[in-house]
């Protein structure tokens, strides 16, 4: 952690809430940090909670491995462009390491050790055999045809397959990378082998060895704990005003089943802006429109109004869920929003400053390692049914995804309790706790 970091957590930690002008003015001050950063001040912070020994500290804050790749592909044009990706391994002391790919202009290696420190976390929170591992590639996926995507993929699989494999790394889907982008993996991996191999990677479609209920897992899983945190509150679901900040594979799904168990769903966006309507948004129409769109977006659905991705995360709401991007909630917004509840969908959407500000303002947060976990969980189902070469009914797939969701969400609550500290505090301390146990049984090498 920076002296910076240090200095800021300490003295916002000696505040109380009433002195909130001063916090203000320390949060202000502070210089913007990077995923990785922000990672980071999130362990060590937890790690003192924690009193975690200096040397356990040590391990756990760095990655253990990491790979850039820069590679050729021909584009439909016939020239040939240099693309750079990047695969990350935090830790595997509780088995393979697991994580998405990420296709999209920001990747970064400092995101990408963020994104696979915070799985390491989520795999223990939801105590599920498999370290945190993350990878992207830094492209606009959105510029590229199918054939360009299928022959990046296809070299990207091939620069990375010395880090990948059933037993060692098992990548999934993230942003702009689908069932389809793993088909892609799973055969090149496979045509290297001799044979095919499906449990390299998960979120696979489901007639090459995919799960079902595995596209839906992540917002199903965001769906439950928002429930859950409902019930802890005392708070009725039905008719709850909801905000979805992206409207992906997670924001997406999320939204419909909120709005399936009741909710009100007033605002949702995209990258293209958003819409808002205070009486609710036609959630079904809503999907049939985005079908009809020829950029495939949410903007300029009918029965509502354009509101900005800013104004958005502002709005009047019981419950906001961020599903883009991190960085999203800062001390410049966090203090506007009204939400009761936030859900984090996304990973990483959340800075330590709005973090702070939403402690002192009495907003009931739930992480991104267990908020999100859903997706991680089935990705493991499919991974065992993969390999048992058996494949489960779509009920006992939601079943088993409810009760470890369920399970892990009071596991947290319960342990933020006893230690009277935030959700995610409380998340961290049962994740790290628990890799920090596998790490210290197995001693170090040599
Ligand atoms: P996706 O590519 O399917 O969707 C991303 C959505 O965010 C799109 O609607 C896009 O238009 C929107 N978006 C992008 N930039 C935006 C911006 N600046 N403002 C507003 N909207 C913006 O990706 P996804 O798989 O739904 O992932 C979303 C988040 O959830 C990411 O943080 C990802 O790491 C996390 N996540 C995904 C999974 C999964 O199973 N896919 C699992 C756990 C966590």
């Amino acid at each position: 952690m920076t002296l910076m970091a240090n200095r800021l957590n300490d003295e916002v930690m000696a505040k109380s809430p009433a002195n909130q002008r001063e916090i203000a003015a320390i949060l202000e001050t502070a210089p913007a940090r990077s995923p990785f950063e922000v990672a980071q001040e999130q362990f060590f912070y937890a790690a003192e909670k924690l009193g975690l020994d200096e040397g356990l500290t040590q391990i756990l804050a760095v990655p253990q491995r990491e790979l850039r790749v820069n590679f050729p592909v021909r584009l439909d044009n016939g020239r040939i462009k240099v693309f750079t990706g990047y695969r990350v391994h935090h830790n595997n002391a509780r088995g393979p390491v697991k994580g998405g790919l990420r296709y999209h202009p920001q990747v970064s290696l400092d995101e990408v050790r963020a994104l696979a420190m915070w799985m390491t976390w989520k795999c223990a929170v939801v105590n599920i055999p498999y370290g945190g591992a993350k990878g992207g590639v830094v492209c606009d996926a959105t510029q590229y045809s199918q054939t360009e995507l299928e022959r990046l993929t296809r070299r990207f699989t091939t620069e990375i397959s010395m880090f990948i494999g059933p037993e060692t790394d098992i990548p999934a889907p993230d942003v702009a990378t689908n069932p389809q982008t793993m088909a892609w993996i799973m055969d090149t991996y496979s045509m290297h082998r001799g044979h095919s191999i499906t449990a390299v990677v998960t979120g696979k479609p489901l007639s090459a060895g995919g799960s079902l209920g595995r596209v839906e897992a992540t917002g199903r899983g965001v769906s439950i704990v928002t429930g859950e945190t409902a019930k802890t509150l005392g708070m009725t679901i039905e008719g709850a005003r909801v905000v979805v900040q992206g409207f992906g594979n997670v924001g997406s799904v999320s939204a419909r089943l909120l709005h399936e168990m009741g909710c009100k769903i007033v605002a949702v966006s995209d990258v293209f802006g958003g819409i808002y309507n205070p009486k609710g948004l036609n959630i079904p129409a809503l999907f049939e429109y985005i079908q009809t769109s020829p950029s495939r977006t949410v903007v300029g659905f009918p029965e509502s109004e354009p509101v900005s991705n800013s104004e958005l995360l502002t709005l009047p709401c019981e419950i906001l869920v961020p599903a883009a991007l991190e960085g999203q909630l800062t001390h410049e917004n966090a203090r506007q929003v009204s939400a009761r509840i936030v859900v984090e969908a996304a990973n990483g959407p959340t800075t330590p400053e709005a973090d702070q500000i939403f402690r002192d303002r009495g907003i009931y947060l739930v992480p991104d390692i267990l908020a999100n976990a859903g997706g991680v969980t089935v990705s493991y189902f499919e991974w065992v049914q993969d390999r048992q070469a058996y494949f489960w009914t779509e009920a006992e797939i939601n079943q088993r995804l409810r009760d470890m969701m369920i399970n892990s969400y009071a596991q947290v609550h319960a342990i933020s309790q006893r230690e009277k500290v935030d959700l995610r505090t409380g998340a961290y301390l049962l994740a790290i706790g628990r890799v920090a146990e596998a790490t210290k049984v197995r001693g170090i090498y040599p």
